[in-house]
């Protein structure tokens, strides 16, 4: 047995800012307002969040009377430690979940905005190329989102076949891929898209990629209309990417 370190639970002076305190308490405020509208006589909080809102409304009321950011959030602290009814822990408790909720929603947004650069970067490079296919890309333009490092990658039909580097993971996805399609299982721009990721990751083998981080978009060039338009699936591909559990948007 090791004894473990004591930390210190955090005070209320940790969790009151020492700048800002007039913002701090409205927002204190504002969040419990929320809570305490909903609240009944039969809520036991509810007298100690009343007496903590206040208390808040008068923290911020002194700032703009004149008093010292300082000394106002001195008195606040002293009268939670002396005179804290509940509210206090009440309003650790929402705050927390609010912080969470928030940490949350930006995760959400930030995963969307990176599956969604996966289309970008495929038309960013198809709009370089408004004559189609020429020397420097093929049918098919590919972007790929990672939504684990944040990046992106573009790939083009038929370069993965002149690759300087064939990465090895990208050889082993392939294999047992049937040809279901009228081109070559390592033809498609999904397969140059990976191999530049998994080079660029040093990724060594194929565990290490992890289901739901990759995206790919694919822009397909028709002959017929002369122009780029999404192509939504390659049944070659639709196999590997099933084998890393990469999505298609
Ligand atoms: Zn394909």
């Amino acid at each position: 047995m090791t004894d473990q370190p004591y930390v210190a639970p955090p005070t209320v002076g940790d969790r009151v800012p020492t700048t800002g305190v007039k913002e701090w308490a409205f927002g204190a405020w504002a969040l419990l307002d929320g809570f305490f509208r909903k609240m009944t006589i039969v809520d036991r909080e509810k007298d100690g969040v009343e007496l903590l809102m206040n208390r808040l409304r008068r923290l911020e009321s002194a700032i703009i009377g004149g008093t010292s950011e300082a000394s106002a959030r001195a008195a606040f602290i002293d009268w939670v430690n002396d005179n804290d009814g509940g509210g206090w822990a009440y309003y650790l408790t929402k705050k927390a979940e609010a912080d969470r909720q928030e940490a949350e929603a930006q995760a959400k947004t930030r995963h969307e905005r990176i599956i969604a650069s996966a289309r970008e970067e495929a038309v960013s490079l198809r709009n370089k190329h408004p004559g189609g296919k020429g020397v420097a890309v093929g049918t098919v333009i590919v972007g790929l989102a990672d939504t684990i490092t944040g990046k992106t990658y573009t790939g083009t039909s038929g370069a993965y076949t002149y690759a300087d580097k064939r990465h090895a993971v990208m050889e082993e996805l392939l294999v047992g891929v049937p040809q279901v399609e009228d081109w070559p299982v390592n033809a498609c721009a999904e397969v140059d898209a990976m191999n530049k990721l998994l080079i660029a990751r040093k990724i060594t083998k194929k565990s290490e990629i992890k289901a739901e981080t990759l995206y790919f978009h694919a822009e397909t060039w028709n002959s017929t209309s002369g122009k780029w338009q999404a192509r939504s699936a390659c049944k070659n591909c639709d196999v590997w990417l099933k084998k890393i559990g990469a999505g298609r948007v």
